[in-house]
């Protein structure tokens, strides 16, 4: 079992076992804003990042807004690129050539879903390795498979930070990842063994197979990224386990995860809400991968 300990990591005092991710959200922006002022100070430039936004979907455009916010807010310069729905791939490939090569640009994204005639996998390592701001590149994966890691993807990452804020020691305890996506379940993986986890990844085969309750069950730390509301039964969280809910479901109206949250979290010693939880440290860690390529970009 683990217990409540301190949360020395960013001075934050946790009241309840609840991981509120606007709380420790805001603690890395602030600080992130005063790393951006001491690099502006030393460099006279602050980190300049280009987002790629291609058709008009809801849910990017609400995402490049909130990035917008917190760029600003921390003093990176944002500026979002938009395509037609109908571009051809060819032209918006040409696009991120010319700010692969553009100096003043320190990070590039690619906001998803895109279009159909959109080779996503193709544009997203076509990205320079130093300015891929989602560490989803081929290389960067590499990279962090072998511990080399300075651009971790954000989802991730925001996983991490969650678990860091507990201060909870992971070695050796029993780490727990449902969902193996490239984006989430893979890459968080390899952060957990690195901390000296011992990691378990689930997929839909597990539950096909009827397996997932067990592994569940003795979970020391489990993160859910699957996308299905109420995929993690409540009673099958071990007593104190830290649980962080990356699922992202709309049901009747409301977002929801993939953990039965009022039920887990009678159980846990950590958990995180849907919303409020992994989502907004995502979008800050989008930043602190910014800045850390322009910091090696100015060899700083
Ligand atoms: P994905 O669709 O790429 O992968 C889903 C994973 O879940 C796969 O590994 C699949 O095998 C597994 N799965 C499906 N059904 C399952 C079942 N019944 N039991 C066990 N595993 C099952 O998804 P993704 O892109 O990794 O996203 C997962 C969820 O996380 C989604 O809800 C997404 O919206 C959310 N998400 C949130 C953030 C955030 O910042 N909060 C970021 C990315 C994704």
């Amino acid at each position: 079992m683990i217990n409540q300990a301190g949360h020395a990591q960013y001075g934050i005092n946790i009241m309840s076992n609840i991981l509120d991710g606007k709380v420790l959200a805001q603690k890395i922006k602030d600080s992130l804003k005063e790393e951006v002022s001491i690099l502006k100070e030393k460099t006279g430039k602050v980190p300049r990042m280009v987002n790629l936004i291609i058709g008009d979907q809801h849910g990017a455009c609400a995402y490049a807004k909130s990035q917008k916010k917190v760029a600003e807010y921390i003093g990176i310069d944002y500026e979002l690129a938009t395509f037609s729905k109908d571009i051809p791939c060819a032209e918006v490939k040409e696009a991120l050539i010319k700010l692969n090569k553009d100096p003043s640009v320190n990070g590039i994204m690619i906001h998803k879903p895109v279009p159909d005639q959109i080779d996503y996998p193709v544009l997203a390592n076509c990205v320079d390795v130093t300015k891929d701001l989602e560490g989803i590149n081929i290389v960067n994966i590499g990279k962090m498979m072998l511990g080399h890691t300075h651009i971790i993807p954000c989802t991730p990452a925001a996983v991490m930070e969650h678990i860091k804020s507990t201060s909870v020691d992971l070695k050796g305890k029993e780490a727990v990842v449902v969902g193996h996506s490239n984006i989430v379940g893979k890459p968080l993986s390899l952060l957990l063994l690195k901390e000296h986890a011992t990691v378990t990844v689930c997929h839909v085969a597990t539950s096909e197979a009827g397996k997932l309750i067990n592994h569940v069950q003795r979970a020391d730390i489990l993160v859910v990224a699957v996308g299905r509301a109420s995929l993690i039964k409540g009673e099958w969280i071990k007593k104190g386990a830290i649980v962080i809910d990356v699922g992202i479901n709309h049901v009747d109206n409301k977002i929801v995860g993939d953990v039965e949250f009022d039920k887990a979290s009678e159980q846990a010693g950590f958990i995180t809400p849907v919303p409020g939880g992994v989502g907004p440290v995502t979008v800050v860690m989008l930043m602190q991968n910014g800045i850390e390529s322009f910091k090696r970009q100015n060899s700083l």
